[in-house]
């Protein structure tokens, strides 16, 4: 740890042993934070990084941001390179929850505190705290509005009598985020049981994590694997029904896919109508397609709340305090169970968007409409 203890030393009030009480006392404007998300391909992570860096500098931290391009490589040298230049603390979403095993040994050696963001670090004793959304619930929420928006269940999670069978075909996030599997997971506890009775049925055969991933959460990754299903096992007669689309940007593309075939719109006397899709994190298009009818559902996860958290947490860690935390018995990383925070989410349907989208101040009624 010599080489980032000689790095800390030019840059800010942090570094090397003893920082913790070094930074307690430093002014804010002497600690840098830095910052890594994952890429800004998704308007997710864009919103999530423009909420830190304005959380962070309100405080007056410096602060140095870097989105990693869903590049692994890339994200390791971002963050060597913000130890070098001083970091004092990382709030870091992995790309690869086991992939920075030599950078966080390195923080860690240097008593700079780390913040796992929405994804979990994985096999490492040195993450300080985690502040995410419940991903397990995320995917049972998918499961339960897709499962209604088929007549198969209330909204209330009652059994509202439609028998189906439905054709129904599964998406699943990028294997390397932790997230996918918990969201996967719990999508399949509520799933299971209408697939086992026949009420739902997978035809292309394709139910495991492994056989549904979407590497990156490609938008046009999930389009040509919805294009190849078409193809392999739709053509000719069956129809399908659902989508399991485990967020926004898959379901996008595999919306596109259906629309090329002549899925849609939604109406019932439509001999082909729009499958019933869910998706996460309510990004604008999204929600404008949902407000159109197209997409049906979403799962709302308000980053401004976790970003806020993520900075009242960098501060607590900064002054040496204990971070505010919710659940200190989930979020085993293989080495540790990690204090985590957890902010609630709320599903989304065509007709919550105003209530909960515009009138909390995170979309504007325009924006709904242009889907920008
Ligand atoms: C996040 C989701 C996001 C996905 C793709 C996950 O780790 O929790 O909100 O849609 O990554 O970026």
């Amino acid at each position: 740890t010599s080489l980032v203890l000689a790095g800390c030393a030019g840059g800010g009030a942090g570094g090397g042993a003893g920082a913790g009480a070094a930074s307690a006392t430093a002014a804010p404007s002497d600690l840098r934070i830095g910052v890594s998300l994952p890429s800004q391909d998704e308007e997710r992570w864009i919103s999530d990084g423009k909420a830190i860096k304005e959380g962070l500098e309100k405080i007056g931290y410096q602060v140095d941001m870097q989105y990693a391009n869903n590049d692994i490589p890339t994200q390791q040298q971002q963050l060597d390179q913000m130890l070098t230049k001083g970091a004092d603390l990382l709030i870091l979403a992995p790309l690869d929850g086991t992939a920075l095993a030599p950078q966080l040994q390195a923080a860690a050696g240097a008593n700079i505190p780390i913040v796992s963001y929405d994804r979990l670090i994985r096999n490492s004793s040195d993450v300080d705290l985690y502040v995410t959304f419940d991903n397990f619930k995320v995917g049972a929420q998918q499961a339960t509005s897709l499962l209604e928006g088929l007549g198969i269940l209330n909204k209330d999670g009652t059994e509202a009598g439609a028998k189906g069978p439905f054709n129904v075909e599964l998406f699943g996030g990028s294997l390397d985020d932790n997230n996918a599997t918990l969201y996967y997971k719990g999508a399949m506890s509520v799933l299971q049981k209408y697939i086992d009775n026949g009420t739902i049925v997978v035809k292309s055969g394709q139910d495991e994590l492994a056989q549904i991933t979407i590497e990156n959460y490609s938008q046009d990754k999930a389009q040509e694997r919805m294009d190849n299903l078409l193809t392999s096992t739709y053509t000719g007669g069956p129809i399908l029904d659902g989508a399991l689309t485990p967020n926004d940007s898959i379901a996008r593309g595999v919306i596109t896919a259906l629309q090329n075939a002549g899925y849609g719109p939604t109406l019932e006397s439509d001999p082909k109508p729009m499958p019933i899709t869910t998706g996460q994190d309510a990004e604008i298009a999204s929600v404008k397609s949902i407000n159109d009818n197209v997409q049906y559902s979403t799962v709302f996860k308000d980053t401004r709340i976790l970003a806020e958290q993520a900075v009242e947490g960098a501060q607590d860690l900064l002054a040496g305090a204990e971070p505010e935390v919710n659940d200190t018995q989930t979020y085993d990383n293989g080495s540790m169970v990690v204090p985590s925070f957890l902010v609630p989410i709320q599903p989304i349907y065509m007709d919550n968007i105003e209530s909960v989208l515009v009138e909390s101040g995170y979309y504007t009624p325009e924006e709904v409409k242009t889907g920008r």
